[in-house]
């Protein structure tokens, strides 16, 4: 007897730009395709007119350029529908459908949620596939980092991170941008004896001399590693001064603005 397989996305990085990444869905079963984030459309529709496959939706966390640069022009070229959640001062190109927490995206016989996911915008949102453990995250939480606050506040983005944190551990999460190893020389200063990030590094380093991304990445990495995620850590605190009983938020609220102030020598 042949079973059933349950639904499948395959996930295609295209890097675009200095440092962005774009991801195209396929839904296996059904070649529906959805992508999140285009910020260019020529890599896109490359990729699409070779795999020939026809554009569903775009899928946009947010409406800054680098991600949604590409809306009108796939829109126009293939007559995919605009999915997001925009708003008067957070404008997204061309938006069809507007979405909200708990909202689902079906890609044929696949299933995305929406996460309401503000901190680097106001409105920024999350799409999550339980059945694949992926999350397209934007430019909420990176590899070993997280987004600067453009539009939100510390604590959006600190509830927010701890929303994600809430998500199954194998979860894979798809960020917007290859900025694993700039994040990664701040987190060892604040996070200095933490064998488990200084050993990623080492990976890190060897991945980008060989240009290969170091996206996406396992939530449990990102909850042993990523300082952003760790803001219970003693020894965290105990490396900036902060005293216990200091709040969670407020670390974090801490450790954004030095990471705003940091740089790589
Ligand atoms: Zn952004
Ligand atoms: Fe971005």
């Amino acid at each position: 007897m042949k079973e059933i397989t349950p639904s499948s996305l395959e996930i295609i990085q295209i890097p675009v730009l200095r440092d962005n990444y774009i991801y195209l869905l396929l839904d296996v079963a059904t070649g529906s395709t959805a992508v999140v984030d285009p910020a260019v459309e020529g890599p896109v529709l490359k990729e699409l007119s070779e795999r020939g496959l026809n554009l569903s939706f775009i899928l946009n966390t947010h409406y800054h350029s680098d991600h949604v640069g590409a809306n009108l022009a796939l829109k126009a070229a293939t007559g995919c529908s605009i999915i997001g959640k925009s708003a008067s001062e957070e404008m997204i190109p061309g938006l069809d459908v507007r979405v909200l927490e708990g909202d689902w995206v079906s890609l044929g016989a696949s299933r995305l949620k929406v996460l309401e996911l503000p901190g680097h915008t106001r409105h920024h949102i999350a799409f999550w596939s339980e059945a694949d453990a992926a999350v397209f995250v934007g430019d909420t939480l990176f590899a070993l980092g997280c987004g600067r606050l453009l539009g939100g506040t510390a604590l959006d983005l600190f509830q927010s991170l701890q929303k994600l944190k809430d998500l199954p551990s194998e979860t894979l999460v798809y960020c917007a941008h290859e900025y694993t190893q700039s994040n990664g020389a701040f987190a060892l200063t604040v996070d200095p004896r933490n064998e488990a990030l200084a050993l990623r590094m080492q990976r890190v380093r060897e991945a980008r001399k060989l240009g290969r991304p170091t996206v996406p990445s396992k939530l449990s990495l990102e909850c042993a590693t990523n300082p952003f995620l760790r803001t219970d850590d003693p020894f965290i605190k105990a490396t900036l001064g902060i005293p216990h009983g200091v709040l969670e938020e407020d670390v974090f609220r801490h450790l954004r603005a030095m990471k705003d102030d940091f740089r790589v020598v």
